[in-house]
């Protein structure tokens, strides 16, 4: 029943069964998920169990409390562990020791808190010692886990960077009393004394002493492991990558095994394609003789997965086949952790692996070239802002060979992140996030990262690391999000206190300190002294300079087959923000398919046209205005035809003018003298116009098309430049298709006032010329009284273009231009759950726009309806324009691409929730018919049990009738009647 199940609290897996499944992560976690579905397929997993997420949340609920009857159910499934595994929790023979780890929905590394080789006390760790064959691996755990335990479950590990872990101290001490340098070379007496000594310092630092019963270890361990939900590192994790809150962690409870057994064991961690560049190639790193975390926190460095061939020629052979399994099995790439005992391989994880954006398009791509994946779910596996990276430059290949020619060169270390990043050397996070406060670019250069490092990691351009591999912190966040990074750069050491670090390079060490600038090549893993100049990337080199043909140009051709696929299944068009004929190109090598906003005012800004601007707007009567504008017609015509060139056949939106006035005037003394020159109007005469024209809220006072209609004239010549240049370009043999665009418009009678003006223009620069062009006039709705009175508008609006920019200002009331301390707080209190500037406000500024498309529609059935805010770049916006039926999206050309695949995504997305839908509706629909069956069923049983009662009692007074003694009676009776009644009817007749 269904209530009994939602109740389970715990699920096993192990010996090639499992109680859960892939998907039921919402419940068991990423991780436990992961575990009890590799147990189902077969895949060799330390048997365990997963204590839910659900018990995450009873235990927030309950004030950080474990549910009391909890006990009982872990013991049962630990039982079944302890059956599998052939061993005893607590048992002083053979112990059976587990880790206890924790797994959220999505994967969080590193932020919560993971408890090894539990079970251990004075008496189980002899039984280790005798069953392992090996007294120092045994004491080598128990050290281990007490250190473990006193810091994530006693909570003794340091909060602050600079505080030193209470063990690792100890630990030290030992070393240089005994004089050793590696933890390895510690004898076993030394171990025995570290284990006392920790407990020890345990109890001095908390007054508690370390717990010696298993079981109560176990129920710390996993009260730790909730707790590590709320620690600060989870929580600004979360909020970095949008995980709800309330999602909650599940523990899983694993049967250990070890990799520090000898030489014939080991650990390691492995991606089944390169994350960076997602090539297909098993990559990962693993180590000999080791623990779990050792490889990620780097105590030795890691050798090279392939290596593992040469060492275990065997387990080389295994490990490829699981890496081939669990690719096809989950149809991504994955990410797996595994352990080697003695000879047996363990896999202890597997979940999707994390890429960068280069190797997100590659891996897609090849996959459903290999058929593993359909084309459709390829384009569903990139993030659309992931396409930024592979637009992201790369470094001049001169300058970065003058550097190395000039003994820059430092050194190299492993390609994590790739691309180019160029700053000046930070060691600390918090210095990363200050300099960035302050704006300069800013490498951050550390021994290691951790993950309190990450905002820091977030505000540097690049990270360098001394340490780790491919699978350590700095690497894992780099393609997480999208950084540069080196790591595993061995030729770095560092002095934190006096902020220098000394480099090893082939001409000698150097030292360079922190603000000195550092280049670093994520591609390739080299490092260079000094800044150097960054070049466009391979997409751009083949699209936008045309250096490089596209068959040299293996990761455009990627980008390009998954495009090519995206415009296959979209249904919105992509239009470009463009304002140049140059800027018009760079769209149509993105597939512009139109120019969705050409802003006018833009071109005034350009040389030779600032003057005679500035002279139409100080003029202070119509002839002089237009005297000014005779100027400004050749200058905006020769700007309009460049653009319809560009374009060819693609439609083209202009604006007529929008901004205040005021933005094109100077505001400072040469600047004013300057006009006064110009237009021959004194000084004061400026300085008056210019204070006339002053605004106390610019952003809604006289601007759009407020100004056409209070001069009409602009819009005179800006139509007419539109037209001729449109006419000229006509005559070329160029399919010029003309939209005027009027901006700012909330009621019927400003688009009718300013449509006329351009409707008459056109007439009459059609008939001067003697040639047409084709051309429609329409609006923008970017004010909430233009969305409301849509359909009015439509009456002379020939299409709609959503300026959502203007319309989130004008639906929340708030300027975008003031808005910085209002909205950094409105999105840490949660009151805005993203910025409205940046993804459309679907419940406001969206109802808006459906009112607006429904009364438009209202009123022109077909009427062309697209976007041209910066929201058409985004890929949450663009699915919500798709979604309310808008024709196309119009967005900066370097977002083109991204706009391109979210609009595909948008369609695959709408189609698999209709589908859902559908599947309902018919589950819906099923369930009806079965009721209706079984009443129906029902009701004919009862009908026919009915009928059969019936029957049956007929049949009984029937037989009751025939039955011989009855007749006999019967017979008698009438007889007996029958003469009486004869008799009476003799006397009548005597009688008469
Ligand atoms: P994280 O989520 O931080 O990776 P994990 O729970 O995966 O934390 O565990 C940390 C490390 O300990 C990993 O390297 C993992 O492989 C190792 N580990 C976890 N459980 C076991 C186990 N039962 N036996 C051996 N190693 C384990
Ligand atoms: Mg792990
Ligand atoms: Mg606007």
């Amino acid at each position: 029943m269904a209530s009994s199940k939602s109740a389970r609290r715990v699920y096993s897996f192990g010996g090639g069964k499992a109680e859960g499944n892939k998907d039921m992560k919402e419940l068991l976690g990423g991780k436990g998920a992961g575990l009890a579905e590799m147990s189902n397929i077969g895949i060799p997993v330390p048997p365990g169990f997963t204590i839910t997420t659900d018990v995450c949340t009873e235990f927030y609920r309950r004030g950080k409390q474990l549910p009391k009857d909890l006990g009982p159910e872990i013991r049962a499934a630990l039982a079944k562990v302890e059956g599998i595994a052939g061993k005893k929790f607590g048992d002083p023979e053979n112990p059976l020791l587990v880790s206890v780890r924790s797994g959220a929905r999505v994967s969080m590394p590193g932020m919560m808190d993971t408890v090894l080789n539990l079970g251990l006390d004075d008496r189980t760790v002899h039984g280790l010692a005798r069953r392992g064959g090996n007294e120092r691996f045994a004491w080598d755990s128990y050290r281990r886990f007490v250190a473990m335990f006193g810091d994530v479950v006693l909570g003794l590990k340091p909060e602050h960077k600079e505080d030193r872990d209470p063990f690792e101290l100890i630990l030290e001490a030992k070393k240089h009393q005994l004089g050793v340098k590696l933890d390895s070379d510690l004898p076993v007496a030394a171990l025995l004394e570290l284990v006392g000594e920790f407990k020890a310092e345990i109890l001095r630092r908390t007054g508690l002493s370390f717990p010696d019963d298993p079981m109560e270890q176990l129920l710390m361990a996993i009260d730790a492991v909730f707790r590590s939900w709320e620690n600060d590192r989870a929580i600004a994790y979360r909020k970095l990558n949008g995980i709800p809150g309330d999602w909650g962690t599940a523990v899983t409870v694993q049967s250990m095994v070890f990799g520090n057994m000898g030489e014939d064991s080991g650990t390691g961690v492995a991606f089944t394609r390169n994350p960076a560049t997602g090539e297909n190639e098993f990559y990962g790193e693993f180590l000999v003789n080791a623990q779990g975390e050792d490889v990620v926190a780097g105590i030795r460095t890691p050798q090279k997965i392939v290596e593992i061939a040469s060492r275990f020629p065997e387990i080389a052979g295994q490990l490829e086949r699981v890496r081939h399994r669990l690719e096809r099995h989950n149809r991504d790439m994955q990410d797996i952790e595994f352990t080697i005992e003695r000879g047996t391989l363990y896999v202890l994880q597997t979940r999707t692996g994390k890429r960068t954006g280069l190797a997100a398009v590659r891996i897609a791509v090849d996959m459903a070239s290999e058929k593993l994946i359909t084309a459709d779910e390829a384009l569903l596996r990139v993030e659309p802002m992931a396409l930024n990276q592979l637009l992201r430059p790369v470094f001049d290949a001169a300058q970065w060979r003058q550097a190395v020619k000039d003994g820059k060169y430092l050194a190299k270390g492993l390609p994590a992140g790739p691309g180019a990043a160029t700053g000046r050397i930070v060691f600390f996070a918090g210095d990363a996030e200050e300099w960035r406060k302050r704006g300069e670019t800013v490498v951050l250069v550390r021994h290691e990262t951790s993950p309190e490092d990450i905002r820091g990691m977030n505000a540097a351009s690049g990270f360098l690391t001394a340490f780790g591999g491919m699978t350590s912190h700095a690497a894992l966040v780099a393609r997480q999000m999208g950084k540069v990074a080196v790591v595993g750069c061995d030729a770095l050491t560092f002095d934190y206190k006096a902020r220098t670090m000394r480099v090893e390079t082939p001409q000698g060490p150097k030292v360079l300190k922190e603000g000195d600038w550092i280049s670093v090549d994520g591609s390739t893993g080299e490092v260079v002294a000094g800044e150097v100049k960054t070049t466009p990337s391979e997409v751009m080199q083949v699209l936008i300079e045309k250096t490089r043909k596209p068959e040299d140009a293996p990761i455009y051709q990627q980008y390009a087959k998954l495009l090519g696929w995206a415009d296959k299944v979209r249904r919105l068009q992509v239009r470009a923000n463009a304002d140049q004929p140059d800027q018009a190109e760079v769209a149509v090598a993105f597939g512009a398919q139109g120019i969705g906003l050409c802003r006018t005012e833009h071109m005034f800004f350009g040389a030779g046209k600032i003057e005679p601007m500035r002279e139409m707007i100080v003029a202070e009567n119509e002839a002089e205005r237009r005297a000014a504008l005779a100027k400004l017609l050749p200058l905006q015509r020769a700007d309009f035809a460049g653009l319809f060139r560009a374009m060819g056949s693609r439609p083209v939106t202009i604006r007529t003018i929008d901004p205040p006035l005021h933005e094109f005037l100077p505001q400072d003394e040469p600047g004013i003298q300057e006009v006064s020159r110009a237009t021959g109007k004194d000084v004061a005469r400026i300085r008056a116009r210019i204070h006339d024209l002053h605004e106390s809220n610019p952003m809604l006072g006289h601007r759009g098309c407020r100004l056409g209609v209070t001069y009409p004239e602009i819009t005179e010549m800006q139509a007419r430049a539109i037209f001729e240049a449109a006419v000229d370009v006509r005559q070329e043999g160029v399919d010029v298709h003309a939209e005027v665009m009027i901006p700012l418009v909330g009621t019927k009678k400003e688009i009718d006032d300013q449509a006329k003006v351009v409707h008459d223009t056109a007439a009459r620069v059609f008939g001067e010329r003697g040639q047409k062009v084709s051309y429609s006039v329409g609006t923008m709705i970017e004010v909430p009284r233009g969305a409301l009175a849509a359909a009015e508008i439509a009456q002379t609006a020939e299409f709609f273009s959503f300026g959502t920019n203007d319309l989130t200002q004008t639906t929340f009331g708030l300027s975008r231009d003031d808005v910085g301390t209002v909205l950094s707080s409105y999105l840490e209190k949660d009151i805005y759950a993203v910025d409205p500037f940046v993804s459309i406000d679907r419940d406001g500024v969206g109802a808006l726009m459906r009112i607006a498309v429904a009364g438009g529609r209202f009123t022109r059935p077909r009427m062309k309806m697209g976007i041209c805010g910066e929201h058409g770049g985004d890929p949450s916006s663009v699915e919500f324009c798709n979604e309310i039926g808008l024709d196309y999206v119009s967005a900066s050309p370097y977002r083109l691409p991204i706009a391109r695949l979210a609009a595909a995504q948008a369609v695959l997305r709408q189609g698999q929730l209709a589908a859902q839908a559908a599947r309902r509706k018919v589950e819906g629909v099923v369930g009806h018919l079965e009721h209706g069956v079984r009443t129906l069923e029902r009701r004919v049983e009862k009908g026919v049990r009915r009928l059969e009662q019936r029957v049956e009692s007929g049949v009984k007074q029937i037989a009751k009738a025939l039955s011989p003694r009855r007749k006999a009676t019967r017979r008698v009776r009438t007889a007996a009647k029958r003469p009486s009644r004869t008799a009476a009817r003799r006397r009548e007749k005597r009688a008469r």
